[in-house]
């Protein structure tokens, strides 16, 4: 089934405190926002990459996807202020599709697997998103007091990417706007208009990169998986 993908980079990635927008710091030797399109750029269902930027970054990014030959991205659109907005000029620029994906920039390390399941989902039930079980004990605080240990069997932790066809997902957009509603994530506005998500579990190593801290995490991660690629490609002497 053929997608088009949105990949986010128009954050400006303030809790990272790096100085500048995190998609660019180096991961190994690349820049995070490159490791990020070359998943989409290696799945033969991604049909086209729309890069959300900055304003102020859109010509720094055009360099970078040219001198990394990330050839599927077709347009680079100015996002917003909030992410939803980002997401929103995305789906507005986009000539219609039957299904879209959307992805955080900061997250490099989603599996084919992964995106695969989530295509494969969304185009069956009309939306279906990346997630894994909540592992800690979660506390709802009032006042700086505990007032209630959530039952943890039915949670999950919402990633990227979210598949949905497009008409429902504009419509879940052009909806929330109208009602000044700002979710945390794109399935959230499919929710609250009453329509079923579908969950695809996919792993812990499938991290956003959002503190300083997760620079720690992606750098062993991706030695991890360099290793596991490069121990697979070795042949008997
Ligand atoms: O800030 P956070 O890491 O949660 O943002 C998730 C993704 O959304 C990042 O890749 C970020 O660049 C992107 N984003 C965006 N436009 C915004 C805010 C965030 O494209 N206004």
């Amino acid at each position: 089934m053929e997608y088009k993908a949105i990949v986010l980079a128009a954050g400006q990635g303030k809790r990272m405190k790096a100085g500048f927008n995190k998609q660019l710091i180096k991961l190994g030797d690349i820049p995070l926002i490159i490791h990020s399109l070359r998943l989409f750029e290696q799945d033969s269902q991604c049909k086209e990459i729309m890069l959300v930027v900055s304003r102020e970054e859109k010509e720094d990014m055009q360099h970078l996807v040219q001198s990394y030959a990330v050839e599927k991205v077709g347009q680079f659109v100015v996002g917003g202020k909030e992410r939803q907005d980002s997401v929103y000029a995305a789906l507005q620029a986009m000539t219609e599709s039957d299904l879209v994906l959307i992805h955080d920039g900061a997250r490099p390390f989603v599996t084919q697997d992964v995106i695969g399941k989530v295509v494969a989902q969304a185009n069956v039930q009309g939306g279906a998103i990346a997630a894994v079980p909540v592992k800690d004990t979660i506390k709802k605080v009032t006042s700086g007091a505990i007032s209630e240990t959530v039952q943890r069997d039915d949670l999950w932790s919402a990633q990227t990417p979210q598949g949905f066809q497009y008409h429902l997902i504009m419509t879940a957009h052009e909806e929330a706007r109208q009602a000044a509603y700002l979710g945390t994530d794109d399935a959230s506005l499919l929710e609250r208009q009453g329509n079923q998500v579908a969950i695809v579990e996919s792993d812990y190593l499938n991290i956003k990169l959002t503190t300083a801290e997760d620079l720690l995490f992606a750098e062993t991660i991706l030695k991890t998986k360099e290793k596991t690629e490069h121990d697979s490609n070795r042949t008997r002497v």
